[in-house]
């Protein structure tokens, strides 16, 4: 199986259509809409990672699904299936482009707008169905932040735009995230414009067609950061205004904090008498058992919504059932609270699944878990090896795997967004790292 799309990037890039082997067999990435899905698509992606795969399910921190240990001889049979789930892209050059990201709670987020996952689904469309756009690098991505207040805003994206002026502008950046409204001292990102609502769509593909003419000048350029690195960002800016003449320049936006713990436990949501119910399954892993108890949980909701938390989120129910479910979810092991500590602790999916991993990083974070619960200390990521997987930007701590259950230690110290940060420790074990934690 070969995805259409060209790129190197795109054939190196797990998807529907390429499904590269890995340390533990094939990976396959399935990209949802929003990062959302059915009760029934869960139940159905629960019966294919066991028939098609090991039956390990991961919860991506992009809000999509990864389905493991795909046997090659399972490969076509599994698209198949997926593509009859309705979980497929509008045409299969399109899978690699379905990124655009919204945040979890959009829709129906006290503080959100309901036009978001509108122009969401429009703006995938078109970049599915455009065989331009859909040689974009399966890494592109494009973030529409609608102001919710459960919003995940530590990703770098590609193009963000950031909703204010109460929904009548767009603030937006490349190769950055929305700044926050305390971020004092920091760094603002590359060109800080700012859109009406009514031109963002004009906006992405003028920026997007921007990109792939220099790309067609130089193959390098594939990103918004590829672009930056060769191209004078106030040149870019003008060229822009040339285009655009209803763009306007904004040095000032600054995003308001997203409420701390917003994707853990019941909160009220937009609609009289409606709460969310958000969980996260430990390390964002969910066996096929799982996946099916979550999927009954939800038969009366018309669609779960992913989380960048790898977690899960039920939309729109009163608040006695949301309080109910926390309840029975919880004893049965989800993560339901932000004083647990497998809620303040991300990995990715180390040995032996990934090759590059210097450490079976999953049982690693969960003996790490285990002597933490209970104490106070700040979000922790464990990663295999330096490519960093599971977050594109520095934690507060972040554990790089040197040898099995060996790590060094790194402070984001604000300075090195591009690095971990300070380093803290060198090649300690879990047990020395959490005595060290436990006293932070
Ligand atoms: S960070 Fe490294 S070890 Fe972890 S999944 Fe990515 S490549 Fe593998």
């Amino acid at each position: 199986l070969t995805s259409p799309t060209k790129t190197k990037t795109a054939l190196a890039c797990p998807g529907l259509y390429h499904i590269p082997q890995m340390g533990d067999g094939g990976l396959c990435r399935v990209r949802l809409e929003q990062g959302r899905l059915t009760p029934t698509q869960l139940h159905q992606l629960a019966c294919f990672a066991q028939t098609y795969g090991n039956g390990t399910i991961e919860l991506t921190s992009r809000a999509n699904i990864q389905l493991r240990g795909i046997a090659p001889d399972r490969a076509q049979s599994l698209v198949l299936a997926l593509e009859k789930a309705g979980l497929a892209p509008k045409m299969p050059a399109g899978d690699g482009v379905r990124n655009i990201m919204v945040n979890p709670t959009a829709g129906f987020d006290k503080q959100g707008d309901d036009r978001i996952i509108i122009l969401a689904q429009e703006l995938s469309e078109c970049l599915q169905t455009n065989p331009r756009y859909q040689t974009l690098s399966p890494k592109f991505s494009i973030f529409l932040d609608g102001g919710e207040s459960c919003a995940f805003i530590n990703h770098i994206h590609d193009i963000w735009l950031s909703l204010y002026e109460g929904g009548r502008s767009f603030a937006f950046g490349l190769a950055s995230r929305p700044p926050l409204v305390d971020e004092i001292g920091k760094p603002i990102p590359v060109i800080l414009g700012k859109v009406p609502f009514w031109g963002a769509k004009r906006l992405i593909f003028t920026f997007i067609e921007l990109l792939l003419a220099s790309r067609d000048k130089n193959e390098k350029i594939e990103r918004m950061k590829h672009w930056l690195a060769y191209q004078d960002p106030a040149m870019i800016f003008g060229a822009l205004e040339q285009k655009l003449p209803f763009v306007k320049r904004e040095k000032d936006f600054r995003r308001p904090r997203p409420k701390l713990d917003a994707h853990l436990g019941c909160h009220r949501a937009k609609q009289d008498g409606h709460f969310y119910l958000g969980i996260q399954s430990p390390l964002g892993v969910l066996t096929p058992e799982m996946a099916h108890f979550i999927a009954d949980s939800a038969a009366f909701v018309e669609h779960l919504c992913l989380t960048p938390w790898q977690g899960i989120i039920f939309p729109n129910i009163p608040l006695a059932q949301a309080e109910n479910l926390k309840i029975l979810l919880k004893k049965v092991g989800f993560i339901t609270d932000g004083n647990q500590a497998l809620a303040r602790i991300v990995c990715c999916a180390g040995a032996p699944g990934c090759r590059s991993a210097k450490s079976d990083v999953r049982m690693d974070a969960l003996k790490l878990a285990e002597r933490l619960e209970d104490k106070n200390f700040p979000f922790l990521h464990l990663t295999g090896c330096v490519k960093s997987c599971a977050s594109n930007e520095a934690r507060a701590i972040t554990f790089v795997a040197t040898a099995p259950g060996l790590y060094d230690i790194f402070m984001a110290d604000g300075a090195t967004a591009e690095s971990f940060g300070r380093l803290l420790a060198r090649s300690v074990t879990i047990k020395q790292a959490a005595d060290r934690l436990s006293n932070f």
